[in-house]
Order: C-alpha cells, then structure tokens, then sequence
C-alpha cells in the first residue's frame, strides 16, 4: 500500500500495531485515512481533538457464544458479534452477515465502512456490524431458525430501535431477518423497528430488497450522466447473484443497460445476448426459492457459458470479460490488480460497488490511474442502508410509502451522495476523485458531530 505522508505512515503503523490479525480492517482505514489529511490541515481543532484516533476505535466489541442443534441433534457451537462502531450521529445501524469468512477484523472493517456510508446517506444514523461464522449454506430451514433463535437468545440485550437497529448482509436475507425478528419479539414482548428488511407484511419498506442494487446502477448512471454519457446499450459486467447482483441486473435492464455476468463462489455465467427480464426471474427462483448453484443457469439458457472457479489462478476471468461498465456485488477483495488490468484492457470505463471493498488497493490504483470512473461502495451501495432508515421512520411514526414514493426517495438519495462526493473531492483539492470525495464527505459530518459531543 502506498501512503501519501509520513503522518499517514505512522497512523497507519499505530492501527496495525494496536489491532493485530486484522487485515481486513487495515485496508479499510488504510483506503480513508490518505483522503483525510488535507481536511485535518484545515481542522486542527479537530486533530487536537483526536477524532480521528477514537473513530478507529469502536465504541463497543460484543462477542458472543451460539450453540444451536443440527437436524442430527449434534450440538454446534459458532461465534456471534456485534461491532457497535460510532453512534455520533443516531444508533448503530448496519447489517448482520452469516459466513464462514466471519470474524472481528472482517466485522471491524464493514463497520468502519459503514460509519462513513451512513453519513453519507443523510439520514440519521451511526455505524455498527455484526454476523457469525455460521454458514447457512447446505442447512436445512429448521437448522436455520434454531442458530438465528440462538444468536438472538444474546444479542436482543445490545441492540433496540433506539439504540442499534441490524439488517441483512451476506448470508442474512428475508429468511433470516424473519427468524431474528421473532425471536426478539418473543424474549422481549415487543413490536418495534429493531430490525430492518422486514417483510411488508410485518413492519417492512417497499424496496428495501431491491434497494442496495438499484443505488449501485442510479450512482453509476449519475456518473454517466455527469460526463453527459448514459448507460443505455452499455454491456455491463456484475459479480455475485445475491440480493445486491439482483436487483443490480434488474435496475440496468430498467436503464436500457445490458448484463452479461453473474457469479457465486463456484464460478461464473457468461451470457453475451444480455440477462433479460426472463433469465432474471429464473435466477431469483434458483437462489432465492431453490437455492441452487449459477452453474444451472448455463445448463439452462445454451447462449450461456460457465466458468468454474479456478483457485490455481491469480485473477478472476469474470473481469476479462468485455464490457463498459463493472458492477462488483459479491464480497471483499474480489477484484485484484490483475483483474482491474484486465478489466481496462475489455474496454470498461466504469466501475460502481455494489459489495463492501470489492476492489483491493493494488486494483483501485489501477482503476484510478487509467481513468476508470470509479465508485467506492460507501457511496455506490450507500442505498440499502438509505432505505433502511426510511424502513425505520415508517416504522417509528406507522405510516407506509409506496414503492414509487420509496424508490423517488432513494433516486434522490443517490443523487445526493453523488453531488456531495464531487463536491467535496473538489473542495478538498481532489477533483473528480469519488473515492476521497466519499471519504471526506462522511468524515466532515462524523467528526462535527464527535467534537460537538465532547470527549466521549
Ligand atoms: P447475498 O448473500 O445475497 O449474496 C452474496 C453473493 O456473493 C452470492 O452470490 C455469493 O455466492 C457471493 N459470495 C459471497 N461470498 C463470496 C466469496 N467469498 N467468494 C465468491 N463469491 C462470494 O449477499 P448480498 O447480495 O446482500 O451482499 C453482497 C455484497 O453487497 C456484500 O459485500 C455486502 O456486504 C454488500 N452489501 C449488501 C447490502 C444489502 O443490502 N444486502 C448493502 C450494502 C452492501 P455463494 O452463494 O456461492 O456464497
């Protein structure tokens, strides 16, 4: 990793050092913490203050044992947590994410990530993240209920609809929430909004499912838009095939945009006559209703090609791909400096993140250094969240929106976030750069908000 200074140098020696075994949480400080120098220049206050020194630190680690029964009644026994992150500006708000990659430095990152989108977003909310290592793939629903009752039986104590409100993540979707949100009503004897991406029938927000996806493809078209370009006709590339990849293909098709790609951890799909609406649908039967693998969906449609995941390789061939536009919406890391590479090379000029640092630093410099336009997914996938809060306010003052109302709010939420990055990247001596304009941008507001508060 490059640093910029030898203050940021020795910040980032104090991290490390401070919080060993967490790489993940490394490259996440170590992607903000250059954006911010020159806005400490003009805030010595705020340097004084040490703002930056306590927004590492997460006000609150909570880490838990759940031991839950398989269908074989063997015991199982996983790790819970909730990374209560920074409450500066409303409650912990972030989600839960169930996989077997799960751990602290991996919840330390998500979290510090979201402190930032959170802010962005304009609504009132802190950051906060939380999930297991429990891996719900191969288990049956019942395996399911009873490990979410379990991490429930625990976490009900530190969250509330005022203090810490979880949603979904990997591995948490509709399903999931479901169990959680039972659980917590039946321990604590109340109704509330401590969960998001509810049902609609029991407290949630039209969109709120589709809503992550959709910001990622409206952040991208505001790209366009502002170097007077669209995403008509443009052939995009999306990773994953979760809820994030869905609704991304989905808001493309709506644009006149054309998906080629979609993937899961055993490899990928190639379609070059485009993913339409139909090909969609049967995605969403075969991951959210069967929950079967990608590779069906080649076996299914001929114009398709599957590629198996090749782990004796050093790049992913998804972004080899030829294309104009990239929409990574699996996980962390999936885009290296050879894909990024390749990725220029396939023609593509732009790349909106969907999933959380999807992008190492090597492939960001990359990306940057060729002229990509590129997103970082605490703006770009800024509009989950963003719903959620809305999901929150209907809750809290028991009105309900219609999807159109939703979904203008949501439009004009990304908007927001677009103007405010390259508004403030240009303020702060970077124009046109996304990624420190989000950066600053959620920092500006943070830190007013912790140096009002005093030292706490
Ligand atoms: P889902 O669980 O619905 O889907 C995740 C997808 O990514 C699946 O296709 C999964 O494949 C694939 N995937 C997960 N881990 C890996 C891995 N290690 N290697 C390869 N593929 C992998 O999750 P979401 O769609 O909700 O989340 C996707 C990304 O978007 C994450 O980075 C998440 O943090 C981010 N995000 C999600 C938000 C939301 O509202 N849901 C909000 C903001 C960001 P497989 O099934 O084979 O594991």
């Amino acid at each position: 990793m490059t640093h910029e200074s030898a203050w940021v140098t020795e910040f980032m020696q104090m991290v490390e050092a401070s919080t060993p075994g967490e790489p993940a949480f490394h490259q996440a400080v170590g992607e903000v913490v250059p954006s911010l120098e020159p806005v400490l220049e003009k805030h010595p206050d705020w340097r004084e203050g040490r703002i930056l020194e306590r927004l590492v630190e997460p006000e609150r680690v909570i880490s838990f044992r759940v031991p839950w029964t398989d269908d074989s009644g063997r015991v199982q026994v996983n790790r819970g947590y909730r990374v209560e992150f920074n409450s500066a500006i409303g409650p912990y708000k972030g989600g839960l994410r169930f996989h077997p990659t799960v751990d602290l430095g991996v919840l330390k990152f998500l979290g510090f990530e979201q402190v930032f989108k959170n802010a962005l977003t304009g609504q009132p909310i802190g950051g906060g993240k939380g999930g297991s290592n429990f891996d719900p793939k191969g288990r049956s629903d019942l395996e399911v209920m009873r490990f979410c009752q379990s991490f429930m039986t625990e976490l009900f104590r530190h969250i509330g609809p005022d203090t810490d409100v979880p949603a979904g993540d990997i591995g948490v979707g509709g399903r999931e929430i479901g169990f959680l949100f039972g659980q917590y009503k039946r321990i604590t004897n109340t109704f509330t909004g401590v969960l998001t991406g509810r049902a609609i029938e029991w407290g949630g927000s039209l969109i709120r499912p589709e809503a992550t996806g959709y910001g990622a493809v409206y952040f991208a078209a505001e790209m366009e838009a502002a170097k007077g370009g669209s995403l008509e006709g443009k052939r995009c590339l999306v990773s994953g095939s979760g809820n994030v990849a869905q609704f991304a293909v989905e808001k493309l098709l709506d644009l006149g945009a054309v998906p080629v790609t979609l993937s899961d951890s055993g490899g990928f799909i190639h379609d070059p006559d485009g993913i339409d609406r139909d090909k969609l649908a049967f995605v969403q039967d075969l991951k959210n209703v069967r929950r079967g693998r990608i590779h069906e969906y080649a076996e299914k449609h001929p114009s398709a090609t599957y590629t198996a995941v090749d782990r004796g390789l050093d790049h992913n061939p998804l972004w080899s791909t030829p294309s104009d536009a990239a929409f990574p919406c699996a996980t962390q890391n999936e885009m290296n400096g050879t894909d990024a590479t390749n990725l220029v090379a396939g023609g593509c000029r732009l790349v909106s993140e969907g999933a959380n640092m999807p992008v190492t630093p090597e492939g960001q410099d990359i990306l940057q250094e060729k002229g990509v336009l590129y997103a970082p997914g605490k703006a770009a996938n800024a509009g989950g969240v963003a719903v959620s809060a809305l999901e929150m306010a209907q809750a809290s003052s028991r009105t309900f929106w219609t999807r159109e109302e939703v979904d203008r709010r949501l439009h004009g939420i990304m908007k927001d976030i677009h103007r405010n990055c390259l508004e403030a990247a240009e303020a702060y001596g970077r124009p046109g750069n996304y990624m420190d304009g989000a950066n600053i941008a959620g920092f500006l507001k943070v830190a007013k908000a912790m140096q009002d508060q005093g030292v706490v």
